[in-house]
């Protein structure tokens, strides 16, 4: 069976449903209800003890911190925090699970009924609902390569058992796969920004699981469901969609039905395999944990997480749209990081000008960046050397085209600016009577734009303060040149 029999008339019939399920590993020092160091990388069966290990009478501590983390994430996503949510024990047998349960939680989640937006291909907003977040705790890793005795044993890692998770669900409100993908990207940047999970996913710290359904267009009900679990990347989160949702059709004009199952994603052959039939809820045989009790999220600690949600991207983004008057793409750029966000504003303040500095580092900087392959934290100039340079064009004490060079030298030696401008110190001609020289001359040759300005055509003042810079490579004080321009023109 091949996707590509598909014709995309075919293709066109239906409407896909996709709903994700994200865990995230909440950057808590220690485990959740335990101790034992929360750290990826230890020598395997390092962090462990007897609650984690689930020897018996050992007794589970919920750890405050991952509350906290849970919080602000819940609150980041516009979920509603319950006061009162309960943990339950999800039964099923695993080698890598010691307790024989998961510790979860189930019908009384922390939180439900969020959203985030999401840019659309059509430059609207799309609103993606939330079902739920809930706090539970991860399993440990089974390995079955890389060791000695691989080909006929499976070894168990148990340092990964406790370690705190939120389960985020969100309702099935995506319909394309890339939709499904900027979702992904606009929850993992809130989660970075409030800075409860380090959201590495080779580390396996964010992992998605994909539902997927299709359906004949403007049919009232959704079809059935295959999950796709083991999606460890943003595009294979992609690519596994588009394989499903080719492949659910398919089963369907082949007259076939589509079964609810759970499938795993080969990313090396480019297609998913059926692994189970899904699971139903009532399979786990859920029940309240008896040895914690329920969770109270007092008005108080909601109040005081509130105060430590971070401005959020989305936010964030608009605010700087207005106050630096940039692109909405220049503030994609300058959001990337909240750590690079944080250091730009930062700087920003200290000049004379914040939207210069702003124009400076996303064109000066940012393209050459982009022309040599260089991420931003490899620029040779520094914030603070974006910021002088910023000022002096401010002061009209070098030109553009003065900056352009420093620059320039900066990307070659690899120098920041201060150093390139303390050496070059670029020559300027603030001589006044020189430059009005300079501009007489202009105005003898052209006659014609002289008459153009005095028809009212303001703007031709450009092309005489372009001719001066010219035949001063690049030297007449800027603002002076402007000023006498102007009133040379208008004389
Ligand atoms: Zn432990």
């Amino acid at each position: 069976m091949s996707a590509a029999t598909l014709s995309p008339e075919v293709l066109a019939k239906y409407e896909p449903v996709i709903g994700l399920e994200v865990h995230v590993q909440l950057l808590t020092a220690s485990k959740a209800f335990c101790s034992c160091a929360n750290h990826y990388g230890s020598a395997p069966n390092t962090n462990t003890c007897p609650v984690c290990l689930a020897l018996p009478g050992a007794l589970p501590v919920l750890n405050a911190q991952a509350v906290e983390f849970a919080t602000l994430a819940s609150l980041a996503i516009n979920c509603e925090v319950r006061e009162r949510s309960i943990f339950a024990r999800k039964n099923y047998f695993y080698p890598d699970l010691p307790k024989g349960y998961q510790i979860s939680q189930f019908d009384k989640p922390l939180s439900e009924h969020g959203w985030i937006d999401v840019p659309t291909a059509d430059g609207t907003i799309k609103r993606i609902g939330i079902t739920r977040l809930h706090m539970e705790e991860d399993a440990g890793k089974s390995i079955h390569d890389g060791l000695v005795d691989s080909a006929n044993h499976t070894s168990l890692d148990l340092n990964r058992c406790g370690t705190p998770l939120a389960e985020i669900v969100s309702d099935p409100d995506m319909r394309t796969p890339d939709e499904a993908w900027e979702y992904l990207t606009r929850l993992k940047e809130i989660l970075l920004y409030c800075a409860v999970s380090d959201c590495n996913m080779e580390e396996g710290s964010l992992r998605c699981d994909a539902n997927v359904s299709v359906r004949l267009k403007g049919a009232p009900e959704f079809g059935t469901k295959a999950e796709v679990k083991n999606l460890n990347s943003f595009r294979y989160v992609r690519a596994a969609l588009e394989y499903e949702i080719e492949r659910q059709i398919e089963v369907i004009e082949s007259g076939g039905r589509v079964i609810q199952e759970s499938r795993l994603w080969n990313s090396a052959e480019g297609r998913s395999y059926s692994m189970r039939s899904k699971e139903q809820a009532h399979d786990y045989r859920y029940f309240p944990e008896p040895d914690l009790p329920p969770l109270i999220v007092s008005p108080e600690f909601l109040a005081e997480a509130r105060k430590k949600l971070p401005e959020l991207p989305e936010a964030r983004r608009a605010r700087m749209i207005a106050e630096y008057e940039i692109s909405s793409k220049d503030a994609f750029t300058l959001t990337a990081t909240r750590e690079f966000a944080d250091r730009f504003e930062a700087a920003a303040k200290t000049a004379r000008n914040p939207r210069r500095v702003a124009n400076v580092l996303l064109s000066e900087i940012g393209g050459r960046l982009n022309a040599q392959g260089l991420e931003q934290e490899q620029s040779p100039v520094s914030m603070a050397g974006i910021v002088q340079a910023a000022d002096l064009l401010d002061e009209g004490r070098i030109s553009s085209k003065q900056l352009k060079q420093l620059f320039d030298v900066c990307f070659e030696k690899g120098e920041d600016f201060a150093t390139v401008y303390e050496r070059e110190k670029p020559q300027q001609i603030s001589d006044a009577s020189a430059i009005e020289a300079l501009i007489d001359q202009v105005i003898a040759t052209n006659p014609k734009q002289v008459e153009q300005y005095r028809a009212g055509k303001k703007t031709v003042a450009g092309f005489f303060v372009g001719q001066v810079m010219k035949a001063t490579k690049g030297q007449a004080n800027p603002a002076l040149l402007n000023e006498l321009v102007t009133k040379k023109l208008e004389g």
